[in-house]
């Protein structure tokens, strides 16, 4: 029996080593390794830059209090300025945390102008910002939320594309509309670029506040920095997390000088969020994603999904829709998936669920084509059995 409680429904599989785009498992099998953590090894496992990062800090100082100045982290808050539309960072740890931070931003800007009635957060339902009591409640996932009552009051949905509703919800104690720019354990659903202009549109006309959840769909994993620089749209608070830390978990808060200046000393703090190790680690993959890097994402996005598409065609009653942004992409199928996954671990070819059917492929930033090709050959293999 297992010490760890049963929170989670894990495969019955473990690994020693990474590399790459590759893990080895405990009994010596060899994986493509498309979760990636979620996501989160941008740069793949074992990458020598961050190995090389981590070991410069670990060897002067891992952690001191934010009561204290933290050169790391003005540095890596510099780079981030110096690439977005941000004025301003605040570390963190998580995704969640990030989330969080984003909902308390909104909320203390405008209660800093007077205005502490307006609180309330637009949100899409059954959409995902993580899992501490705020960001549940956010997501208005029924299954997130069952159990954990009382509901956090604050948060209104609407359902993804109704525009109608959204604008029927802002009303004057509206402080912000908060979506992912790609909805990620919702099924990989794009926001269209239009619709995502057209809500920036609305924040404007409303005077609120618009967050772009970028925590899974950031840090180039789209193939921009940003997903939301497709859409040419400058948003006022982004949370990001997952692929910064390549591995390490750092989560952050990015905003404009306009809401940031509410954040004043006292407001807002995390005991470890923003430590040099995290820093350092997080500033050696900034420094990584560069437009070579983006260039590859672009590439091997388009080689992998144009060839997912053909797949799609070869088999038109089990691949239902190939979706995606970069190298966030989704291949839903006509039924559950959970066996489609299993088929394809056993072909040693990790992937993930996400809502909707889908199956989520997400290989790190630097994929190779011919570790694309493996993955081809292994989705094309189990699809030829299924039939
Ligand atoms: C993963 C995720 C989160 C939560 O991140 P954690 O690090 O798991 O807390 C929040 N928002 C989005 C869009 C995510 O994909």
């Amino acid at each position: 029996m297992s010490a760890l409680a049963h929170n989670y429904k894990r495969k019955n599989i473990s690994f020693s080593k990474g590399k790459g785009s590759f893990l080895i498992s405990n009994t010596g099998k060899k994986y493509l390794d498309f979760v990636q953590g979620i996501a989160v090894n941008s740069l793949g496992h074992s990458n020598k830059f961050l190995i090389k990062a981590i070991n410069k800090q670990a060897n002067k100082v891992w952690h001191v209090s934010n009561a204290f100045k933290i050169p790391e982290g003005e540095k890596l808050a510099k780079k981030i300025v110096k690439r977005t539309f941000a004025d301003s960072v605040i570390f963190q740890n998580s995704g969640a945390e990030a989330t969080e931070a984003a909902i308390k931003v909104a909320r203390r800007y405008f209660y800093s102008i007077g205005k502490p009635k307006k609180n309330r957060i637009i949100c899409i339902k059954n959409s995902f910002h993580g899992r501490t009591l705020a960001a549940i409640h956010a997501s208005g996932s029924k299954k997130m939320t069952e159990g954990f009552g009382p509901k956090i009051p604050g948060f209104d949905h609407f359902e993804f594309g109704n525009h109608k509703k959204l604008k029927k919800l802002i009303n004057k104690n509206t402080a912000a509309i908060m979506i992912e720019t790609v909805m990620g354990e919702g099924g990989i659903k794009v926001i269209p670029n239009w619709c995502i202009k057209s809500i920036r549109e609305i924040c404007n006309k409303k005077g609120i506040l618009l967050i772009l959840d970028e925590v899974q769909c950031g840090i180039g994993r789209s193939g921009k920095f940003f997903a939301f620089e497709y859409a040419k749209v400058k948003p006022d608070i982004v949370p990001i997390a997952k692929g910064i830390g390549g591995g390490f978990p750092i989560g952050a808060v990015l905003m404009t000088k306009k809401v940031a200046k509410s954040m004043t000393p006292g407001t807002h703090g995390s005991t470890f969020g923003g430590n040099p190790l995290a820093m350092a680690v997080g500033s050696a993959v900034l420094d990584q994603i560069n437009n070579n890097l983006l260039k590859n994402v672009n590439k091997m996005s388009k080689y992998f999904i144009s060839n997912l598409n053909i797949l799609k065609k070869k088999y038109p009653k089990i691949i239902k829709d190939v979706r995606g942004l970069g190298l966030l992409i989704g291949l839903q199928l006509f039924h559950d998936q959970t066996k489609f996954i299993k088929k394809l671990m056993n072909n040693n070819l990790l992937t993930i669920r996400a809502a909707e059917n889908v199956v989520r492929i997400l290989p790190p930033l630097n994929v190779k084509k011919s570790e694309i090709d493996l993955a081809l050959k292994i989705i094309d293999d189990v699809c030829k059995k299924y039939k």
